[in-house]
């Protein structure tokens, strides 16, 4: 393969999001995974932009195709994601930025031994609970699972290769793109 795998973990509310899409805006040799999931829209997001989002049976029915280089439930849906565009992407020399929760990250790092893990921190848990509230797209159930999720989550920290910590988007962005570029510096 002639790019790299970036799986981007954290939890949810830290600005995962935010920071791959300025990513994206700064590096023309990256690209992102778009995942597959059994979760409803958000207000704004368009299927096959933001997600494919597909039924509990196309998603089983993938499974079962091998269709998935990782998949994992995440409070009470599925996500995955979709194989060939990330091989077909790696072939053509892009890096590519794999955006997802914990399991799935691990999944990928075993599977793929030239990808790296990286853990995006909030600075604090109080910080990511008032972010998670702040977006506004939650119910009070979810913001709890999510955070319960983000405790057992913090503790595969050390399956990963790097953390950064999300206190600033730029700073953040900033550290992410040093790890890459010094990456594609080692292979050349
Ligand atoms: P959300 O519902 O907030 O969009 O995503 C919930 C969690 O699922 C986030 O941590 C997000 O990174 C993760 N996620 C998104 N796509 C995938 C995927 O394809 N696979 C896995 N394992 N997690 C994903």
């Amino acid at each position: 393969m002639k790019g790299k795998a970036y799986v981007i973990a954290g939890p949810s509310g830290v600005g995962k999001g935010t920071v791959v899409k300025e990513l994206l805006k700064r590096d023309d040799k990256l690209s992102v995974s778009i995942s597959a999931t059994t979760r409803q829209p958000r207000e704004g997001e368009i299927d096959g932009v933001n997600y494919y989002f597909v039924s509990f049976d196309q998603f089983e029915e993938l499974v079962e195709n091998d269709g998935f280089l990782e998949h994992a439930c995440y409070v009470d849906n599925f996500y995955g994601t979709p194989v060939q565009p990330v091989m077909d992407k790696l072939e053509q020399g892009f890096d590519v930025i794999l955006e997802i929760e914990v399991q799935g990250a691990m999944q990928v790092l075993e599977k793929m031994p030239g990808s790296k893990g990286i853990f995006l921190l909030p600075p604090s848990f109080a910080e990511l609970e008032k972010r998670l509230r702040g977006r506004g797209t939650e119910s009070d159930d979810s913001i709890m699972q999510r955070l319960e999720t983000a405790a057992t989550e913090l503790g595969c920290i050390n399956m990963f290769d790097y953390y950064v910590v999300n206190d600033k988007v730029e700073h953040a962005v900033d550290t992410i793109l040093d790890i890459i570029v010094s990456n594609r510096g080692e292979e050349e």
